[in-house]
Parts: C-alpha cells; sequence; structure tokens
C-alpha cells in the first residue's frame, strides 16, 4: 500500500510559530512561541517524525527571496538558505518559503476571487501585500510594499529594520508596546481597546498612522479591494469603522472609487497561504 503523502504549512511570526500537517485523517495543529526555538530545528524534528512530507510552505515575518532569508531580526534560522538547506537532504521534498504578507494575499485572493487585491496586516510588525491581475507584485527583491517600513516620523527607539522613523514603530502591536514601556506606562498593548476608550495619545497617533498606512497602500496599489487582518486588527476589529470613516480625509476621491475596505474573513490568512505556495500561476 503507498504511504500517505504529507503537506506541512507553517506561518511564523514575530510572537508566534504556528504548523498545520495535512494528509492524515485530522490535520495536526501547533502552536508556540517564536523565541522557543530554531526553525531549522523545528522542521527537522516534523521529517523525522514524519518522513513522508512531500511539502513544506513557510510563511516567514520577514523579507525572503528564492529560498532563502534575507534578514530575521526576531527569528532564530540557523541556515538562511532554507529551502536548499533541506532539498538537497531530502530531494523528494518541496519546500516553499515567503514573506507573511505575500502569503496572506494567496489565500485572500483565492477566498475573494478578487484579481486586484491587497492585505495589510498588523500584528507584532505591520506589513502589506499586493495582488494584480492574479500575480504578486514582487519587485526586484521581492521586496515590494515592506509598506511598515515607510519614513513616517522619528521616533526615539529603533525599529526591527535599524531606522528609527518606520510607520511600524507607531501602527503595529510592537509599535505601541515601545512607546508604552518608553512612557513608563502601566498598559500593555494588549490593552489597546482601553486605551482608545480613554483617547490615549499612545492609541490616538496609532489610529493615526494606521489610516496613514491604509491610506498609502490604496494610493499606491489601486486594488480594488483591501483587506485588514492580523492579531492586533482581530482583537479589535471596531478600528475597521474608524478607517471607513476618516479614510476619505486622507486620499483623493477617484482613488476611492469603488474600493471595499474589509476585515479578513480567514482565520489565519499567512498559513492559508503557505499551503498554496506550490500553485505555480502566482509565483
Ligand atoms: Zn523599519
Amino acid at each position: 500500500m503507498k504511504e500517505q503523502t504529507l503537506r506541512l504549512s507553517i506561518d511564523i511570526g514575530g510572537t508566534h510559530l504556528r504548523s498545520k500537517l495535512y494528509g492524515l485523517h485530522i490535520p495536526k495543529e501547533h502552536i508556540q512561541p517564536t523565541t522557543q526555538g530554531d526553525l531549522i530545528e523545528f522542521i527537522q524534528s516534523y521529517l523525522n517524525r514524519y518522513p513522508n512530507i512531500e511539502f513544506i510552505g513557510i510563511s516567514f515575518a520577514g523579507q525572503v527571496k528564492d529560498g532563502t532569508i534575507l534578514s530575521s531580526p526576531n527569528i532564530k534560522v540557523s541556515h538562511l538558505n532554507i529551502k536548499e538547506y533541506f532539498q538537497s537532504r531530502y530531494p523528494n521534498l518541496k519546500l516553499y518559503i515567503d514573506n507573511d504578507l505575500n502569503c496572506a494575499i494567496l489565500a485572500e485572493s483565492q477566498y475573494h476571487k478578487q484579481p486586484y487585491i491587497s492585505a495589510l496586516f498588523v500584528g507584532t510588525g505591520l506589513g502589506a501585500g499586493v495582488m494584480e491581475n492574479n500575480k504578486i507584485i514582487r519587485g526586484y527583491n521581492n521586496q515590494s510594499f515592506e509598506l511598515g517600513h515607510i519614513p513616517y516620523q522619528k521616533a526615539p527607539f529603533a525599529c526591527g529594520c535599524g531606522k528609527d522613523n518606520c510607520i511600524e514603530l507607531y501602527a503595529s502591536g510592537l509599535g505601541v508596546e515601545k512607546w508604552l514601556t518608553y512612557s513608563n506606562s502601566k498598559y500593555t498593548a494588549k490593552d489597546l481597546q482601553t486605551l482608545i476608550d480613554q483617547k490615549h495619545p499612545i492609541a490616538l497617533q496609532f489610529q493615526t498612522a494606521l489610516l496613514h498606512a491604509i491610506a498609502t497602500l490604496i494610493t499606491l496599489s489601486n486594488s480594488k479591494t483591501i483587506i485588514l487582518g492580523g492579531g492586533v486588527i482581530s482583537k479589535n476589529p471596531y478600528l475597521l469603522e474608524y478607517i471607513q470613516k476618516n479614510i476619505s480625509t486622507q486620499v483623493m476621491p477617484s482613488s476611492l472609487q469603488g474600493v471595499n475596505i474589509l476585515l479578513s474573513s480567514l482565520e489565519n490568512a499567512p498559513l492559508d497561504g503557505a499551503g498554496l505556495l506550490d500553485e505555480t500561476e502566482f509565483r
């Protein structure tokens, strides 16, 4: 009898590593803190336990090109050329890795069946992915729409990329956390809703920066559908109302014509998209 082949999807974000193994009777799900271990060792342990894994798709919160990780400020990876590392050891294994927002936009475009679609996700960081005519816009080094790192305002601390003026320092979970720590606040980024209710200056600067990031994405991408997701958005879905109410003050009217801004309906779009990375029409 032929052994059942298995497919492993991994989403590795700034805070959590989530994985899902398909092909068993019930998919096997796993979650652990990103800081817990090395990505190479994590994958190796799966391959040791399930040698019939034939596909691994990885959604990575960082810069990636052609199966190699270009930078990984928050995630421990002992071999950056991850695709070559595993495929040279397992010749029948297909391994794909891409930026987490590129994975998210793959899943969102499949869900919405919309050829002009963008995703902006706010979690530990802030990222965006853009698809036009069913192709991801990638750029020369697969770094198009690294929206979290557009220059915004100088902050008193540095971003993971090394600059001190990235919009991610204002409009992300880690950014809010850094500002709260800097101002010796008793609150954490988990208290965002309370802070917004209080009109706390750090919450107001978060909302303003988020609106600016979304307006920038709409203006540059000219997408028809804009999907908002990520941990901070899913825990604070009321932010959509603020965005929809105020976006027209930031975007010229013709760029907003026919545009829908929606919350993600998927539980974990980057993880779903990691499982689609071998669908060649998108690459
Ligand atoms: Zn940055």
